[in-house]
């Protein structure tokens, strides 16, 4: 079965429509602060940030960690995936 995924947290939901129904933990305006956005990218064994080029096993650990090269400042957001 499909899974969707949220870019900012790593959650994963069997359709889209429940995934963007549910408030993010790690939304980039604060915890809760909107929803989950979908992950467009495809499933992969290894997730690239898009900043700093760091790989991670998983969405969860990708978005879990600060950037040092975050658009907003070292350390003034998390990793994001790349596509
Ligand atoms: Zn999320
Ligand atoms: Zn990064």
């Amino acid at each position: 079965m499909a899974k969707f995924y949220c870019e900012y947290c790593g959650t994963s939901a069997s359709s889209v429509s429940s995934l963007t129904a549910g408030n993010c933990l790690r939304h980039p305006n604060g915890p809760n602060k909107g929803k989950h956005k979908l992950y467009e990218g495809s499933e992969k064994s290894k997730y690239t940030c898009k900043y700093c080029g760091q790989s991670f096993s998983s969405l969860t650990s990708l978005t879990a960690g600060s950037c040092l090269r975050h658009p907003n400042g070292p350390n003034k957001g998390k990793h994001a995936p790349a596509l």
